[in-house]
């Protein structure tokens, strides 16, 4: 068949185009009785109903599901439908629609009445396993009363220069804890009837350049650095969906990446679901198709009608759109979105969703991921005496509107509904002891100084807006903030540094302040998280995610052919290899303003008795943790393993950790089993290995404060593929 021939496929895309906002709008797909749709029956499996399915379709119903349609129309907007992507159902096969949305700071897009949920950084800098399943839990249970059934989320890109500008959106620079954060994130989610999307695969590590950077990276660093977060989110996630990047991967876009897509995704990792585009990053139909992209968002530009004429052209094969199609269905029907549609989005879009029990996830998760990096003579917690004068100082504490301190841009941006600010929560919680609370916006330094002067203690609120599209000019804060803090530090030495910021900034003024918290971008709870672990009602307990670099230019990555790449950042050199975050640090001794892992407590803890036992090919370690301090708090004990030198691995990676919640005098004994894979490196024979001779383990509260140390001999062997 010739293009000027299209047959039924381009009717079919015409009328869909024209017809779907009115037919998505009107009503949900009918429920049909199940002799005209016995795909629908709960008796089958996923993968049956959906051979079933497939084999009941057209090829032009089949196209039908392998690409979105614009959904910023008049239609759209008129009936208030902010979806970013929507795949149209169709009735007659008892197919519903499909709607997509992001993402994972809460569900966004101009949805309103959804929670305003701490950015994935924070998410990360809990280190709480259970409690980012939750919020997983809460994230999708909103998605899915707001009509919505795959969530595009979690981000598990990892922080390769700390000038990304969507750092603040994934889970920072290590793969083991991006992973763990990534898997229980996907398993809260699709606890409902919602697909999560593991994003963006892979690599897109900056926003310079976007669309045409090429990342030229090693085989090793890609499977050691940037692939397992992925490889987790498939293999011990399950995730339904996955989203191919803009960018390119060693000269080949990300989304007709064969190797990726094909080889990496569904050979190595055993992905099941399918792979969709993120927005206009697809550049081609058979490329694509063959390469393993199966879904073009948001619209049909490769795969609409020229997919079809590709299939009349024999340069895509009808079990390649089987392949395309069947993937797409055979997550909807594992993840319950034929037996559960969410509500009709016309009848929601209005919708308050955001209970207080999500809040409360939401303040927990704000609590639990607030870093303390520096707390001098105990000048935190707060201690409210009567008469005493607290000066708060700096727009997100107290701006007419503090949403935008409360977020990160882009599509993750989620608008706060009537946040308390931290101004109104500190200046309540304050007069319980009866102290009195003034403010200064900052914006003159002068004028906050002579504030900060009349008081017993000053907090300075100082803020980066990081957001998609564009990396970070520079890791200082904006504007005079570095002035502000120097100018209100020199006026009272009792000044607290409260940061709102998406990642690393530097702190010049570091040694003239008492304390300084890490709040990221708290969200929703901000006044209240802020306020509680400022009173210490809240013993903090977040550790960071991300290694703090003490210059610009004491960075991984730090030459302009690596970051942001040559020839105006088309070419990306990723030729620090695996040595990303603190494991170049380590490896080259560079000291970091504060290193990864890192985070103080109201209280302190004590390690003892590490002892390491072979169970079958895996290692257990065991050892104990203490509270020796005076108040209740969580410590998260962290395990390094250091490699022998044969293995060609940085000082030591995070394999291992455990938060644990103790009361003051209290000790647990924490058990982490280390599977073959803890001490593998991806070798050249395209497989795990592990290097035999001697592997020390560490144990400690973060890179840098290691506690305990002991070892293991291993002997070579191979751990996978
Ligand atoms: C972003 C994705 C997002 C998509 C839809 C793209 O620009 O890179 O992360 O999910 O838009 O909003």
């Amino acid at each position: 068949m010739s293009r000027s021939h299209p047959g039924r496929v381009v009717t079919f895309v015409a009328l869909v185009a024209v017809a779907c906002a009115t037919a998505f709008l009107a009503a949900p797909a009918p429920a049909r009785a199940a002799d005209d749709c016995p795909w629908m029956s709960h008796a089958l499996k996923p993968d049956a109903r959906a051979r079933m399915l497939l084999h009941a379709m057209t090829l032009t119903q089949k196209l039908g599901l392998l690409a979105g349609v614009e959904t910023h129309t008049q239609a759209f907007r008129d009936a208030g439908i902010t979806f970013v992507g929507l795949v149209p159902g169709q009735p007659t096969l008892c197919i519903p629609p499909l709607t997509l949305n992001d993402a994972g700071a809460g569900v966004a897009d101009a949805q309103v009445g959804t929670t305003a949920l701490p950015a994935p950084i924070a998410q990360a800098a809990t280190w709480d396993t259970a409690l980012q399943r939750r919020l997983g839990r809460t994230l999708g249970w909103e998605a899915w009363q707001k009509g919505i059934d795959v969530l595009l989320a979690p981000d598990v890109n990892i922080a390769r220069v700390p000038e990304n500008g969507r750092n603040f959106e994934a889970f920072g620079e290590d793969p083991f804890l991006s992973a763990q954060t990534g898997v229980a994130e996907i398993r809260g989610i699709q606890q409902n009837p919602v697909i999560a999307t593991v994003k963006h695969f892979a690599v897109n590590s900056q926003e310079t350049n976007r669309y045409y950077v090429s990342s030229n990276v090693g085989d090793r660093a890609l499977h050691e650095i940037y692939l397992p977060p992925f490889e987790a989110a498939v293999r011990e996630g399950g995730v339904g969906s996955v989203m191919c990047a803009y960018g390119l991967v060693n000269a080949v876009y990300a989304c007709q990446d064969a190797k990726l897509l094909t080889g990496v995704l569904r050979h190595e990792f055993g992905f099941g679901g399918f792979v969709v585009s993120d927005w206009n990053a697809t550049h081609s139909t058979a490329p694509s198709a063959n390469a393993g992209l199966d879904l073009e968002m948001p619209s049909g530009t490769y795969f609409g009608d020229e997919l079809g004429y590709a299939v009349a052209g024999r340069q895509v094969s009808l079990a390649t759109i089987d392949r395309m199609a069947g993937s797409i269905l055979t997550s909807m029907f594992r993840l319950g979105l034929f037996d559960h549609p969410p509500p009709p989005a016309a009848a929601v879009n209005a919708a308050d969703v955001s209970t207080s029990a999500n809040r409360q996830v939401a303040l927990r998760v704000a609590e639990e991921g607030t870093v303390l990096l520096k707390n001098d003579h105990g000048a935190l917690p707060l201690r409210a005496a009567p008469a005493e004068t607290i000066a708060v100082i700096g727009a997100p504490a107290g701006a007419p509107d503090i949403r935008p301190y409360l977020s990160g841009g882009g599509s993750a941006y989620v608008a706060a509904t009537d946040p308390v600010t931290p101004l109104q929560a500190l200046t309540d919680r304050a007069s319980h002891g009866k102290a009195k609370v003034v403010y200064a916006d900052g914006s003159d330094p002068a004028a906050a100084a002579a504030l900060a002067a009349g008081a017993q203690v000053a907090i300075v609120f100082a803020y980066d807006q990081e957001a998609e599209g564009a990396d970070r000019p520079s890791l200082a804060l904006p504007g005079n903030q570095d002035a502000l803090v120097e100018a209100v530090a020199a006026a009272n030495k009792n000044t607290i540094v409260v940061l709102q910021t998406g990642g690393p900034v530097l702190m010049p003024w570091l040694a003239q302040v008492a304390a300084v918290v890490e709040a990221w971008y708290p969200g929703q709870p901000a006044g209240d998280a802020i306020a509680a672990v400022l009173f210490g009602d809240v013993n903090p307990a977040g550790r960071l995610p991300q290694t703090f670099p003490s210059s610009d230019t004491s960075v991984p990555a730090g030459t302009p052919l690596q970051w942001p790449g040559a020839d105006g950042a088309q070419d990306a050199a990723f030729s620090e290899g695996i040595l990303v975050g603190y494991r170049w640090y380590d490896s080259l001794h560079v000291g970091p303003l504060f290193p990864f892992g890192f985070g103080l407590s109201y209280t302190r803890f004590a390690y003892s008795k590490l002892r390491l036992r072979r169970v079958g090919s895996s290692v257990s370690a065991s050892f104990t943790v203490a509270n020796t301090g005076s108040r209740t708090g969580a410590e998260v004990a962290q395990l390094y393993v250091d490699d022998p030198a044969g293995a060609h691995e940085p000082p030591r990676q995070l394999k291992g950790y455990a938060r644990v919640r103790l009361r003051r005098g209290e000790s647990a004994r924490v058990t982490i089993t280390l599977p073959p894979r803890a001490f593998a490196y991806w070798s050249t024979r395209h497989a795990w290995q592990i290097a035999p001779g001697v592997y020390r383990i560490l144990v400690g509260g973060s890179s840098r404060d290691i506690a305990l140390r002991s070892y293991v001999r291993l002997g070579a062997a191979t751990a996978g593929r």
